[in-house]
């Protein structure tokens, strides 16, 4: 591979490296709290789209001027601003109410939204994340001042149920939940069964009549406690209960007799002493706010961390921790516990979607230790309550105005909500939902289109599997999350993290956990084989839209061994499989894939981006083919074709150097002349395909050693020559002037020597060949009466004479082809690249030349930072992590620096020349933020590769939404065309 190729691909491999990096980077804010004395002094909140992505926009706001009034005394050795950290609900009315997403969390907003609704909600408190704020402020203590509420609050939930907390004869259970602004599914902890001690368990037992439920729920909490609030690690817990299962030959917990129990109780109480030195709570009271505290604390777990990093969440926001009264789904067989979607979070399908258990708590439903039945069984096995699930969750998707995932539990035939929120979706269910829900009137298109994040559309234009394609499945399980990949197996997280930068890897687990996240991320494919279409591993990997296959029950997955197993078939560690996470398909080996069909639901999404957004979209493109492809994507132009990628191929790349190594004008002309056809027939390939569209190509741009080979290849074939063969001499000088010519070519970084227009400055005859090119196959194309509209653009510039030099060059060639073609009349323009920011400061200057201004705001961004492009990733990533800089700019545009040159560019320009057109065709062109900046900026348009054309056209149409708020936007045929 040639250099300059091998630093595009490494560049543009960086680049989504970089993204990754960079998404996984921008909440280091996470950082700050993670130290114990968190300083929170700002809380940057960014808003998020109902797919679940934040959107990064960010208003800062002193967290403690939230609530405050006046500030009351000192007494935990930080103030505490008088304020309302508690809300209540319950009784058919609540504090607080669906919008307090800020203060409540998610699911704390949620319960007051349907308690205020009248829907069936057990009665509990919110207590506000500011407190988790404090929290982390007065040293990971809750002040004294809102400690000491407790207990009113809990008399309240006393009041409304009839219990009492830690009562011995009627005692009042809870769960203590964690609920933060933006759901980050099972990345914190929560402890249910709370409130269980010796005493309240004979209470339970009492009130019940069942002392196997009252000891099974005592069991369930200790090892939770244990495990949250004591850091106690699960599997000491799960072994204990294994062990007993063996003993007693059963299979199932539920087969446990009480005897049982009590010994596993026993057995969880001598645990907890030897593994935390103090023996379990017996006092309520410590235990409720010992597992508040840890779930605050759970905010900085190491895998909430990483979500956030992943979602880009801010990291200062807190959670709620929310205290509701316990209901039972495990009081027996009229009792169960399940979640659901209102509509399928996988495709779409607007139809009733999710699963439960029998005789089952919440956790059992999703953490994938049993595989659950489709929801639609209930309606067989409870159909009274299954009625009401139903209605209540019609009413509440009408009510949200969007998907809703539900969580609910049966007792004793009685249904109870316990959670409701948007639900997370595939990019493809995303775009079916929004587009339905524009049809059944439930929200505007304006709505619809702000509820897709732009990147997810990436999603949708990757491969699935090619019908066409022939092979077996080894084995079929749920389709929970849709696509194809390939790749090879690995069983931990780790060994994901470890091989997944440089191979694709596919986690295959038993069932994922939370803590797996790191390694879902770093895999392109995930397999189970136990859970089901809500299970840990579906719902994770659908928000972060990777293919999953779950309970995939045929597979045994030995990780030990590092193997798994299909009948006979045994597969290793480093193998290759194929998932079609669209049927659940699992297959050994690489299969064909497919581009995806962009038409149906999608095709009227973009119709309705196309309408709204008054930001054009062109493409870079270099070739043909991905010309064909962007127009397919709905490019509206080329905004940069980089010829010298036309000059790498096989049968070119000998003329190019050849070209290169010519001492003389002649000798380069005579290299040129050959190199003239290729790119004549490149140019009129691409003109055709673009039909009449507007075609900007650039002059040569990279220094001349990026087309030689590296100096050890030449030294290397030197050394190999054999002095007694006829040629030698003849080799030896040819090897030694390519060794002494790269010698002259080197460039020290940043890449700021002999490159851009100064190539044309210093070899007029480059840029004379290019114009010819252009221009013959731009008339020939004409006389055959094809619409052509090119752009000659030159590239770094930094003066204006620059560009009044290389324009003298291309206008004398042009209307030389011109005449010789007698064509009367060829629309084209001259203009240059912006990417210098003496360029950008003069930018009035430069336009009295400038037909057009493109910001090359890669080159942009390396000059204004001083940072080099190449080597930026030595110290990059640990800027953001660190957050010296709040984001990586050579992906998202650094719009207070950057950003003001491309301000002052614009303006400076068109204040020279009014019709100045005005684009950016640097890596920002795709990147929603910048395209948001881009739009506000006032450009005609954005340039970027064909695979982000549809992110480009949704992120355009959402900026103007977003600038236009309620006023009445401008009809898409007052478009200005450019
Ligand atoms: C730029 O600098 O932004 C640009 C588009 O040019 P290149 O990446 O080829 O230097
Ligand atoms: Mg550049």
């Amino acid at each position: 591979m040639t250099a300059r190729k091998a630093a595009t691909t490494s560049r543009s491999k960086a680049k989504s490296k970089k993204k990754t990096t960079s998404r996984v980077n921008k909440s280091s804010r996470a950082r700050v709290a993670t130290k114990k004395t968190a300083t929170r002094k700002s809380s940057a909140r960014a808003t998020k789209s109902s797919s679940g992505k934040t959107t990064g926009k960010s208003t800062t706001k002193k967290t403690t001027t939230r609530a405050s009034t006046k500030s009351v005394k000192k007494k935990s050795g930080i103030t505490v601003p008088k304020g309302k950290y508690y809300y209540y609900f319950g009784g058919g009315k609540a504090d607080g109410n669906g919008q307090m997403k800020d203060l409540l969390g998610g699911k704390g907003a949620g319960l007051a939204e349907m308690t205020n609704a009248g829907i069936p909600v057990p009665p509990g408190f919110t207590i506000t994340t500011e407190v988790c704020t404090l929290y982390y402020e007065n040293n990971l203590a809750v002040p004294d001042e809102i400690d000491r509420e407790l207990e009113k609050w809990v008399g309240m939930m006393e009041k409304d149920t009839g219990q009492k907390f830690g009562d011995p004869h009627n005692p009042l259970l809870v769960s203590v939940r964690s609920g933060a602004k933006f759901s980050m599914p099972g990345m914190m902890d929560t402890v249910l069964n709370l409130g269980l001690n010796e005493q309240t368990l004979h209470g339970l037992a009492e009130k019940t009549g069942n002392e196997r439920f009252a000891l099974d729920n005592y069991r369930r909490f200790i090892s939770m406690f244990g495990n949250v609030v004591l850091g106690i690690d699960k599997e000491v817990f799960e072994e204990v209960i294994t062990k007993k299962k063996k003993d007693r030959r059963v299979k199932q917990d539920s087969s446990l007799q009480t005897n049982d129990l009590q010994d596993i109780i026993k057995k969880f109480k001598q645990i907890v002493k030897r593994k935390s030195g103090e023996d379990f709570p017996e006092d309520p009271w410590d235990q409720l706010r010992m597992s508040r505290d840890a779930v605050f604390r759970s905010w900085n777990n190491p895998r909430a961390i990483s979500y956030r990093r992943m979602y880009e969440i801010p990291s200062n926001l807190g959670t709620a921790v929310n205290i509701q009264t316990m209901v039972f789904g495990n009081m027996g067989n009229s009792s169960a516990t399940g979640v659901g979607f209102t509509r399928n979070p996988a495709t779409g399908a607007k139809e009733f979607y999710g699963e439960y258990l029998v005789n089952a708590q919440g956790e059992d439903v999703v953490a994938g230790i049993r595989t659950p039945q489709p929801i639609i069984r209930l309606k067989d096995e409870m159909p009274e309550a299954f009625k009401q699930l139903k209605e209540i969750t019609t009413k509440l998707e009408n009510h949200y105005r969007d998907v809703q995932d539900f969580e609910f539990t049966i007792q004793e035939s009685k249904l109870y909500m316990l959670q409701t929120r948007a639900g997370k979706r595939t990019t493809q269910a995303a775009v079916k939902i929004a587009v339905d829900m524009v049809k059944e009137k439930l929200i505007t298109k304006e709505e619809a289109l702000l509820r897709v994040y732009p990147n997810d559309l990436d999603q949708l234009l990757h491969p699935g599997i090619d019908p066409k394609a022939k092979y077996e499945a080894i084995a079929k399980g749920l389709p929970a999350s849709p696509g194809a990949a390939s790749g090879k197996v690995y069983f931990t997280a780790e060994e994901v993290v470890k091989h997944g930068g440089k191979d694709a890897a596919i986690l295959v687990r038993e069932e994922t956990n939370p803590d797996d996240i790191d390694g879902m991320h770093a895999a392109v494919g995930i397999l189970t084989s136990r859970g089901g279409m809500t299970s840990h591993a579906a719902v994770v990997a659908r928000g972060m839209g990777k293919c999953c296959v779950s309970g995939c029950e045929a597979i045994r997955v030995n990780t030990a061994k590092k193997q798994f197993q299909v009948g006979k078939l045994i597969v290793k560690e480093g193998e290759v499989i194929t998932l079609n996470g669209s049927t659940g398909e699992v297959i050994l080996g690489k299969v064909d894939t497919i581009d995806p069909e962009l038409s149906g639901e999608f095709a009227q999404f973009m119709t309705w981006a196309d309408e709204i957004r008054t930001l054009r979209v062109r493409t870079n493109a270099d070739t043909p083919g991905d010309a064909r492809k962007a127009i397919e994507f709905g490019a509206e132009g080329i905004g940069l074709c980089r010829t010298e990628h036309m000059f790498f191929a096989e049968d070119r790349i000998p003329i190019v150097q050849e070209m290169i190594l010519a001492d003389t004008t002649e000798g380069r002309q005579a290299a040129l002349d050959k190199l003239l056809p290729f790119q004549k027939k490149d140019f009129k390939e691409i003109f055709t395909a673009m039909a009449g569209m507007p075609v900007t190509i650039r002059t040569l741009d990279p220094p001349l050693h990026e087309f030689l080979p590296h100096r050890e290849e030449i030294e290397a074939k030197i050394k190999k020559l054999d002095s007694k063969d006829d040629d030698y001499e003849e080799d030896l000088a040819r090897l030694n002037k390519v060794l002494q010519r790269i010698e002259e070519l080197k460039e020290l970084n940043p890449m700021l020597g002999h490159r851009g227009c100064r190539l044309g400055i210093l070899y007029p005859e480059i840029t004379e060949m290019q114009t010819r090119a252009i221009i013959e196959a731009a008339c020939e194309l004409t006389r055959d009466k094809k619409k052509v509209l090119p752009e000659i653009m030159i590239p770094l510039i930094g003066h204006v004479n620059e560009l009044k030099h290389q324009k003298e060059v291309v206008m004398r060639v042009a209307n030389e082809v011109i005449n010789k073609y007698k064509i009367k009349k060829l629309d084209f323009l001259v203009g240059t690249m912006i990417e210098i920011p003496r360029a950008a400061l003069t930018a009035a200057e430069v336009a009295e030349e400038a037909q057009f201004f493109s910001f090359g705001t890669n080159d942009l961004t390396q000059m204004t930072m001083g940072f080099s492009r190449d080597d930026a990733g030595k110290f990059l990533p640990f800027y953001v992590e660190h957050e010296i800089l709040p984001k990586d700019p050579f992906v998202s545009i650094d719009v207070t620096g950057v950003g003001q040159l491309v301000r002052m560019g614009k303006e400076g320009g068109r204040s020279a020349r009014p019709d100045l057109k005005v684009g950016i065709c640097g890596e920002h062109g795709g990147d929603p933020q910048s395209i948001y900046f881009c739009h506000e900026v006032g450009l005609d348009y954005v340039s970027c590769s064909p695979f982000r054309v549809p992110i480009a056209r949704l992120a355009a149409a959402q900026a103007t939404i977003k600038q236009q708020g309620a006023a009445p936007r401008k009809k898409a045929s007052a478009r200005k065309k450019k």
